[in-house]
């Protein structure tokens, strides 16, 4: 059984749509206090009144968490709301498929800036009130594709991930004076809308090719990162959980239809 979270407070980046909505809905659950930040109102709103629709507490915060001003303000919205912050999911990003032969240097740019720059920046804004209070989470939604594997059409964005996971090694050890922890959780494939725009076959066949046979649900990912946010994950920092149902797992395809 584990301490209980109740009355903490946390921004969930890119908490409007897909993981960061699971893992804001698992932490509501918990009775932790949501500051979604996103770019769209109407998804932002929806999942607010989702969470308060089930009993949960939750405010959000239009925000480009590429954008330093931005971030800033998010944290001023979340004490002012709250009067304080004890946990950052740092999880918004993007995924647009493109192969280097037709990638920008503006659309490389464009995926590390939301995906790697943001992790910075949104740590970088929540530090000082860490500092303060002398304790903290973070926990940062990477991904298998970069650390692990790799995809055509996915170099920026599996650099980026990968770049999460070098970022948080080193500041693992800057937030440690500050009783403060930082961890990522390494998603495979999890069925939310964003990944739904890829396609029925895309989906199928990923199915397939995953040990425990489904993708995987928000709320694994929100099972996962609430763990790292536990009185009982305290002396755990600077590390790293896939979720992904055995994914990275098979050495080939013979090895996948080995287990039938
Ligand atoms: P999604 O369904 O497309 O949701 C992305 C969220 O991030 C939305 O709330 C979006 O809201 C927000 N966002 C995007 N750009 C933003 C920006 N510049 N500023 C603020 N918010 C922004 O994506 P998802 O699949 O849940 O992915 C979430 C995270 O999980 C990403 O970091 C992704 O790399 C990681 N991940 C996903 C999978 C998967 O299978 N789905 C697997 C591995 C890792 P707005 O567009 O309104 O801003």
């Amino acid at each position: 059984m584990f301490a209980s979270l109740s009355g903490k407070v946390a921004i969930v980046t890119g908490g409007s749509k897909g993981i960061g909505k699971g893992i804001a809905k698992v932490f509501a659950r918990q009775g932790v206090k949501i500051m979604i930040a996103a770019r769209g109102e109407q998804d932002a709103k929806e999942a607010v009144d989702d969470i308060i629709a089930a009993g949960g507490q939750a405010d959000y915060c239009l925000c480009d968490v590429s954008n330093w001003q931005d971030v800033q303000a998010l944290l001023s919205k979340t004490l002012e709301t709250y009067g304080k912050i004890d946990i950052l999911c740092a999880n918004a990003g993007i995924f647009p498929q493109q192969k280097m032969i037709d990638m920008s240097a503006d659309d490389w740019d464009k995926v590390m800036s939301t995906n790697l720059k943001s992790t910075f920046l949104t740590v970088k804004a929540c530090l000082p009130h860490f500092a303060k209070a002398g304790q903290g989470r973070v926990i940062v939604t990477s991904s298998i594709t970069g650390p692990v594997t790799g995809y055509p059409g996915w170099s920026h964005y599996g650099a980026s991930k990968s770049g999460q996971l070098g970022f948080i090694k080193t500041a693992a050890m800057e937030l440690a004076p500050y009783n403060t922890t930082i961890n990522a959780v390494m998603p495979g494939n999890i069925m939310t809308e964003g990944l739904a725009d890829l396609g029925e076959e895309y989906l199928t066949s990923m199915a397939a090719s995953i040990p425990l046979k489904r993708l995987g649900s928000v709320e694994d990912i929100g099972n996962a990162a609430l763990f790292f946010a536990t009185d009982e994950a305290s002396y755990i920092t600077g590390q790293q959980m896939v979720v992904d149902g055995g994914q990275i797992l098979p050495e080939s395809l013979d090895a996948i239809n080995e287990m039938t």
